[in-house]
């Protein structure tokens, strides 16, 4: 084929392709103008994700009618005029191949008025095609209609997802475009409901509050400093508030929000110590910088930029916050919010391990014992392992006594699923007469004697799985116990959050957690089910809104559904480092053989290890 030029069509069809990836783009680059053409209030009204139709209304300084048909074309702009600008910019925008873009893949309307002009004036993009321009009425500013997006790109339209999930990219577009400038009024609706209204304001608190809730505005810690021309400012979040993703990380230069990962990095630093493995700290920072210092130029939708001296920012980042954490006290709180977050996965380390086997292995030789019949449930050390080892020297007489849970734990009859064998103890009742058949280790594991060896169950890994054998048996007989909550508990969410709760109520309502929407962000849980009695309502519809919204794919209702069991199964089961009354044990024990596949937990994981006896025969050289 002969080297041609490309048509003015497919060039804007293939730089569409860069800047618009799914409706919220659409919704950031218009926002993106609005603010641009110095509105002090703008309305976003969304349908089906935006894949139906998004709207940006706005009462900044309009476009002349004769330059309507300039603003839909390719490298057309108002806002830099030569390479010198390139370096000093302090629009948003400056490459002029929005709206051409956006024009190109959908139908667009775009209206506007100018103070001046004593009417308004229209014009239609239908994939590229524009029409002539024509009066029409409309108040000062610009709104842009934006219908069928990727109508003439069947790739892209195959590629979005769902309405849920597209709506959820939608809000993050618009939050981070809502904090960068507090200062203008924004509105969103989606499918004509309000989501956000958010009045203008001069300090960021407020909008923040209102964005993520009052419960995180209320953990913040301010934090600034200057140096040389570099001015750093905003709020870092209480290591109380963390979250099991980096999304909630925002960074902003010059009134734009950016992604910078040495920035992340940094903040990661600054939080190191402060929180466990797999959490990642909430902070909103903003930096002001003379433009020259850095290029935006670098990415299509300048989601990146580069830094003369990123070195130096990272720095003052870390610094920065350090020198904050240093002077403020975080303990108490750090302590209240770390304990829920055990991950059976990740807790245990190499030493341990190799602790466990060494004890395994004396067990093996003979070492211990007798060590099924009778284990006081509340004597041993947390973190030891319960051997009767010894007899004379040991801390726990072999005294039989009356089940008790010591510590802070739930008692066994309030754990679902693990009914304690007998759910009241008689005081006076030998411990014995229901021995539990297994040994519980570091709080974590149980080991226990088989007709074929040694069997090393996972308690969490296992306990959920029974929870999940229970919990999908009645969720398929429909015959989930609910329990209505006296007073419904109110639950701050996020934009993204609250639409998909209140896009699945009736999935979420068969897992038997009924939600209401209540005013603006919050919603109400009215009840939730009776076996998760000893978790927070709120917790658990948190759990399940993740869940719901990390699928990427459509997911089809019964994988969702399978997927929500598992999520509420992880969060109700017994965790590694519950101590264990005998009678939970045994009823751990007893129950383990009714799963179809008592072996996984449904994470996939193993729940148990097995040791055969011509195993051990062979490791000790029996054999
Ligand atoms: P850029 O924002 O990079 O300049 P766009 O394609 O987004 O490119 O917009 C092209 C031009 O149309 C802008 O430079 C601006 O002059 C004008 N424009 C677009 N949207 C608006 C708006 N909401 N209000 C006023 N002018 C606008
Ligand atoms: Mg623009």
């Amino acid at each position: 084929m002969p080297i041609q030029l490309l048509s003015p069509s497919l060039v804007n069809k293939i730089a569409a392709g860069e800047v618009i990836e799914r409706p919220a783009s659409v919704v950031k680059e218009l926002m993106e103008n609005a603010v641009d053409a110095g509105a002090t209030r703008i309305d976003v009204s969304v349908r089906q994700g935006g894949l139906e139709m998004v709207r940006v209304v706005d009462n900044g300084g309009g476009i002349p009618a004769e330059e309507l048909p300039l603003a839909l074309a390719a490298h057309a702009t108002s806002k830099i005029t030569d390479a010198d600008d390139l370096f000093r910019i302090g629009t948003l925008g400056f490459r002029g191949e929005a709206l051409a873009s956006i024009g190109e893949i959908s139908r667009l309307v775009l209206r506007s008025r100018t103070p001046e002009s004593p009417g308004g004036a229209e014009i239609e993009a239908g994939g590229g095609v524009l029409s002539a321009v024509a009066p029409c009425g409309c108040p000062v500013g610009t709104a842009v209609e934006v219908h069928n997006l990727f109508f003439n790109t069947p790739v892209r339209r195959k590629f979005l997802r769902t309405s849920t999930t597209e709506f959820g990219h939608i809000s993050e577009a618009f939050i981070r475009i809502a904090l960068a400038v507090p200062q203008v009024h924004f509105t969103l609706r989606h499918n004509d409901k309000p989501i956000f209204e958010l009045a203008a304001n001069d300090g960021w608190l407020e909008r923040i509050a209102l964005c993520f809730g009052r419960e995180l505005a209320d953990n913040l810690i301010w934090v600034e400093s200057i140096e040389d021309e570099v001015t750093l400012s905003g709020y870092a979040a209480h290591p109380g508030q963390s979250r099991s993703h980096n999304r909630m990380q925002y960074f902003f230069l010059n009134g734009r929000h950016i992604r910078d990962r040495a920035l992340q990095h940094a903040l990661g630093e600054a939080y190191r110590g402060l929180l466990m493995v797999g959490r990642f700290p909430i902070a909103f920072l903003a930096m002001k910088m003379p433009p020259e210092l850095v290029d935006v130029n670098v990415h299509p939708t300048k989601l990146e930029v580069r830094f003369q001296d990123s070195g130096r920012l990272y720095s003052q980042l870390l610094g920065t916050l350090r020198g904050k954490f240093l002077t403020t006290n975080l303990n108490t709180r750090i302590q209240a919010a770390a304990p829920s977050d055990d991950d059976p996965a990740t807790g245990h380390d190499v030493a341990q391990a190799t602790q466990l086997r060494q004890q395994l292995v004396d067990w093996a030789k003979g070492k211990v014992a007798s060590w099924g019949a009778a284990r006081p449930s509340g004597e041993a050390p947390a973190a030891g392992p319960t051997f009767g080892t010894g007899t004379a020297e040991s801390r726990v007489p072999l005294e039989l006594r009356p089940l008790q849970n010591p510590s802070p734990l739930p008692q066994a009859e309030e754990r679902p699923g693990v009914r304690a064998a007998e759910s009241s103890p008689n005081a006076s009742s030998p411990v014995s007469a229901r021995s539990p058949s297994a040994l519980q280790i570091h709080n974590r594991y149980l080991v226990t004697e088989t007709d074929e060896g040694v069997t090393i169950i996972d308690q969490h890994a296992l306990h959920e799985r029974i929870l999940y054998e229970q919990l999908r048996q009645r969720v398929a007989a429909g015959a989930i116990e609910t329990q209505t909550l006296l007073v419904p508990e109110p639950v701050d969410l996020g934009p993204a959050e609250r639409a998909a709760a209140l896009e699945h109520r009736d999935l979420l309502a068969e897992l038997g957690v009924k939600v209401e929407p209540f005013g603006g962000q919050t919603l109400l849980v009215a009840a939730y089910p009776a076996m998760l009695a000893n978790i927070s309502p709120v917790e658990i519809l948190r759990a399940l809104l993740e869940r719901i919204l990390a699928d990427v794919k459509q997911p089809d209702r019964r994988d969702l559904l399978d997927d929500l069991l598992h999520t509420i199964a992880c969060k109700a089961a017994i965790k590694a480092g519950d101590r264990l009354a005998p009678a939970e044990i045994a009823s751990l024990l007893e129950q383990r053989h009714l799963c179809d596949d008592a072996h996984h937990c449904p994470h996939g994981r193993p729940t148990a290890l097995v040791f055969t006896r011509e195993e051990l025969d062979k490791q000790f050289k029996r054999v």
